[in-house]
């Protein structure tokens, strides 16, 4: 029987069944013990440290007890630390980004995804370098600076080259004042070799979801292909780091296993990630499986309440408080709504999820993911963010000034964002309302702008931030940045 321990780079010791099963007895056997869920809690707030806060995080076992625990005043006080988390870490700003789905030919036998192979009713699909480029001015017409490339695992139709040929064809498109300034990569558990390659054509974070922490079940949902190795998905991320890949993102495909187990294993990854490489992952997503062709989510009998998921979410939050955290439009307008004040620091917006689809006048369904909650344009979603008190952010100053792995955690925990990401934000908010917003969005955005613009504290950044906010309405100068 393996051992747990969380610096082991063996999946089964890390991530371990029994470690699992004694935290989920553990939480049931406190889950109202109003003395230790204080206490927790107490641990799980921020405190303030010079100009920033420190907050400690959870382990996994003491966020179990929290998740577990039914009591409604202890629930309220968990929205509440989750979302004094988000502030005193990422402060009111949420980072939008899109999808941008490159092939779905794949040759796994994933049961809850329209794209595995027996799916011969879906028209396979893999865009040119061509069509990338038009995708791109779509995207960067919309205004998106940072994508999310998605694609199936096919080392035949998409070979890491592809993938590759791909990045640089995105970076390389300047259309009008646009850029893609960040492309984050999500595709499938691959070598330390290629992971290097992918490091070395500049990519952001590295995304790749377990699915399920739940090696039997895993193992059933993923029947044929090279996805069905465990270990090898599950060791995903120390490879990974290994190929100098500091930015890694965690997701749990909600809905496909219980969901007290899979918080537990997800927790657990990232106190693996932090132990074995000094960095814990840069995001974590929280999909939940959704309809889509030849897919029923009612087949997968997990499937969790908005309520439940609005309290994993916290939970997560306050158990990894550096981390960003991505809500997707999987979700609809009224989850997100609850989800941005609960830990929640980057959306996705306007997207589409078929391959070719932001070229289309009407929305495509047939190369499609997933169905999409969430249908509005940009515009409306960042219009939304506004009026719900978010400055929408299309920065991506972290990682292209260096600020990866563990130099960015110590930003996020030195209470430089007011000095750094705080005016970043406001400079693309700019941008984006200058060059693609409606009159509307762009009235509410120039009026939040000059509010927010007085919450500098250092005199001398909030001058430069004035002064490129001021240049980049009057010219065609872009892209500036602490
Ligand atoms: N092919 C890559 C891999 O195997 O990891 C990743 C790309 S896939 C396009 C991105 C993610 O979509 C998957 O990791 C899965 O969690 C999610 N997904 C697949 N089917 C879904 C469904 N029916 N509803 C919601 N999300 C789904």
């Amino acid at each position: 029987m393996a051992v747990y321990d969380p610096r082991s780079l063996k999946a089964d010791e890390f991530i371990n069944h029994e470690e699992i099963e004694e935290t989920l007895k553990y939480a049931d056997e406190n889950r109202h013990n109003i003395e230790l869920i204080d206490e927790i809690l107490e641990k799980a707030r921020p405190k303030k440290r010079g100009n920033g806060y420190v907050c400690s995080g959870l382990t996994h076992r003491e966020a179990s007890v929290l998740l577990a625990c039914d009591i409604p005043e202890k629930e309220e006080k968990m929205f509440e630390i989750a979302e004094e988390i988000k502030l005193a870490y990422y402060g009111n700003r949420i980072v939008l980004f899109a999808p941008l789905y490159l092939s779905n030919y794949c040759i796994n036998g994933c049961l809850y995804c329209p794209y595995h192979l027996k799916n011969k009713h879906i028209p396979r699909k893999k865009l040119t370098q061509e069509e990338v480029a038009k995708e791109v001015i779509a995207l960067q017409d919309m205004g998106h600076k940072r994508l999310a490339i998605e694609s199936g695992e096919d080392p035949v139709n998409n070979p890491i080259e592809y993938i590759l040929e791909c990045i640089d064809t995105i970076y390389s498109i300047k259309h009008k004042n646009g850029a893609i300034r960040r492309v984050n990569v999500n595709i499938a558990a691959t070598t330390v070799e290629n992971y290097k390659k992918l490091h070395d054509a500049g990519i952001g974070t590295y995304i790749l979801f377990q699915e399920t922490y739940h090696k039997d079940s895993y193992e059933e949902l993923h029947p044929t292909g090279p996805k069905h190795d465990y270990a090898y998905h599950t060791e995903a991320m120390d490879r990974a780091m290994e190929g100098g890949i500091d930015d890694v993102g965690l997701g749990v495909l909600f809905g496909l296993e219980k969901y007290r187990y899979e918080f537990a294993g997800l927790l657990m990854h990232a106190e693996h990630l932090e132990a074995v490489h000094g960095v814990g992952p840069h995001t974590i997503s929280v999909p939940r499986v959704k309809k889509a062709e030849d897919i029923d989510p009612d087949a997968f009998d997990n499937s969790i309440s908005d309520e439940m998921f609005e309290k994993l979410t916290a939970c997560i939050r306050l158990a990894v408080p550096y981390t960003g955290m991505i809500v997707s439009t999987r979700e609809t307008e009224e989850v997100r709504s609850k989800m941005l004040r609960l830990g929640i620091s980057q959306v996705s917006g306007g997207s589409r999820t078929s391959v070719g689809g932001y070229t289309q006048e009407e929305r495509p369904h047939d190369t499609e993911q997933f169905d999409v909650s969430d249908q509005r344009t940009l515009d409306d979603v960042v219009r939304w963010l506004m009026q719900n008190g978010h400055i929408p952010s299309f920065c991506t100053a972290c990682y292209r000034a260096g600020r990866t792995g563990d130099r960015f955690m110590s930003l996020c925990k030195s209470g430089q964002i007011l000095n750094c990401c705080h005016p970043n934000a406001l400079m693309t908010l700019t941008e984006y309302l200058v060059d693609y917003a409606s009159e509307e969005t762009r009235a509410i955005g120039y009026k939040m702008i000059e509010d927010e613009l007085n919450k500098i504290p250092n005199p001398k950044v909030k001058e430069t931030a004035l002064q490129n906010i001021i240049d980049i309405k009057n010219s065609n100068r872009r892209d500036f940045r602490f």
